[in-house]
Parts: structure tokens; sequence; C-alpha cells
């Protein structure tokens, strides 16, 4: 079985079903509060850039520009999109106030999950899709001084994960394809498909409903006004869209 694994954190400890238990708690009452949104590498995933915009109320573009490094080189080939932390030596994430996180309900999936962290792996023919969890333990992160108690599953839903998770996990998708077809090679242009499809919703959707796209695919109706009207929903064609583009796969159909 070929396979992938995503690791969404800082350090792998013992494997952890969602059934099982960990101690943490993390608020103002610790004494370490908002210690861990400075001095770290935040890799922002397409999902989380769409939250955060729109939080934000501004457009894909000028979020790009405001608060992120894209990093060209990485182990799988597709650019990234880091969190652009503040210059002073801290290093502090531009969203960290004194009474904690200012986009607290759209923070980024690794904000999130943390003390965990997620591994996930599929095969790639049958997209059967396997996790397990971990803990990531910082040395500062006094949470695990904390009495409360928490199953894996009752964290995840308390941090609202799954929407991330699943989002994320169609990104990895597009990863394990690449990694699967070794003698493929990206062009430059595949890139800025990768690129703009992920990352830059406006300009993704200009890209389908001003251009002869249209009228070149068979796109449900139905799906042409969800991709209109719903950023979400046009993410997650993004993906289906980058395995034709990049891997030449049938997954939308040519008009006859
Ligand atoms: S270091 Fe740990 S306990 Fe402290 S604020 Fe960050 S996550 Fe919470
Ligand atoms: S997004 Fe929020 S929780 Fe995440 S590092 Fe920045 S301030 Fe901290």
């Amino acid at each position: 079985m070929e396979a992938n694994e995503q690791a969404i954190g800082m350090g792998i400890g013992p494997k952890l079903s969602r059934d099982d238990l960990f101690r943490f708690s993390c608020g103002p009452h610790v004494p370490c509060f908002t210690e861990c949104c400075g001095k770290l590498e935040l890799l922002l995933t397409p999902y989380d850039l769409l939250r955060l915009r729109k939080r934000l109320g501004i457009s894909s573009a000028d979020f790009l520009d405001k608060y992120t490094i894209m990093k060209l080189k990485t182990s799988h080939g597709f650019p990234e999109v880091m969190m652009k932390m503040d210059s002073s030596t801290e290093k502090r994430c531009p969203f960290v106030q004194p009474n904690g996180c200012s986009v607290y309900e759209d923070r980024p999936g690794a904000c999130r999950i943390y003390p965990l962290g997620r591994a996930s792996t599929s095969h790639p023919m049958e997209e059967i899709r396997k996790e397990f969890y971990f803990m990531v333990k910082e040395d500062h992160c006094q949470g695990f001084r904390e009495p409360h108690e928490w199953k894996v599953r009752e964290w995840l839903e308390d941090q609202g994960m799954d929407e991330y998770n699943r989002l994320n996990d169609l990104l990895m998708e597009i990863y394990v394809r690449k990694a699967r077809l070794r003698q493929i090679t990206l062009t430059g242009q595949h890139i800025q498909m990768f690129v703009m499809a992920c990352y830059n919703t406006e300009r993704f959707r200009d890209f389908i409903f001003n251009s002869a796209f249209l009228n070149k695919f068979d796109i449900d109706s139905d799906l042409v006004e969800e991709l209109r009207n719903c950023d979400q929903k046009l993410l997650e064609f993004a993906f289906v869209w980058l395995k034709f583009a990049l891997f030449g796969e049938p997954a939308i159909r040519l008009r006859t």
C-alpha cells in the first residue's frame, strides 16, 4: 500500500486514537498564555487562509500580500504559505493580543489542534483514509499541568477540527498524487495554477466565470451556482480541478 503521511504539529509522540485520553487546558488562566503565538513557523493551508481572510473582510490577494510569506522549496514540490510573523525578536503572530487570539473563531488548524498532531494515510486507488493522533509537547507549554482530561475526539470537536481536517485531506490528495507520479514534472504554469486555485478564491472564480472554462467543461448547473456564490465550495472544486489540470485525471467531464 502506497501511503502519505500528513503531520500538522511539531513532533511525534505515541500514537493516539480518537478514544484515547490526555490532560490539557489552555486559556488566560495558564501562566504561559499566548507564549506559543510567537517564534513559530505557522503553515497556513488553503482552508486556513480562506477562513482568515473572510474574517478580516479582505481579498485573498491582500491577505497573501500583508500576512504571508510563500515558501517555494518544499518536500512535496508545491509552494506553501506561511504566516508572516512580526519583525521583533519574539516573532509574534500578527493576530495575537494581550487578551488572546484576535481571530480565535477562525484561527488556523495548527493553532486549534495543539497539543495534538494528526497523521493521515490514504490508499491512492480507493481513497481510503486512516488517521491517528499524537501529542506535541512544547517545553514552554504549561497546559499539560492542568487537570482537565479530554478524549481526543472531544478535543477535536471542542476545537472545531473536523472541517479543517476534511479540507486539508483534499489538499493532501494532491500531494499524494504528485508523490505517486514520480516522473511528473510540474511546470511554472502548473505551480501558478495550484497557487491560484488553492489560495486565491477571487482569481480562481474569475478563471471559471470569465474564460472559456464553462464552455469547455460539463459542470452541473447546481454546482455552477454554488461555485458562483460559495467560497468553500469553490475551494473544494479547486482540488477536483487540480486533479485534472495537473495530473490529467478525468475528474471533470469535457463537453462533447
Ligand atoms: S503555551 Fe500551551 S498552555 Fe500556554 S497558551 Fe500556548 S497552548 Fe496554551
Ligand atoms: S492565529 Fe491566533 S492562535 Fe494562532 S498563532 Fe496567531 S494569535 Fe496565536
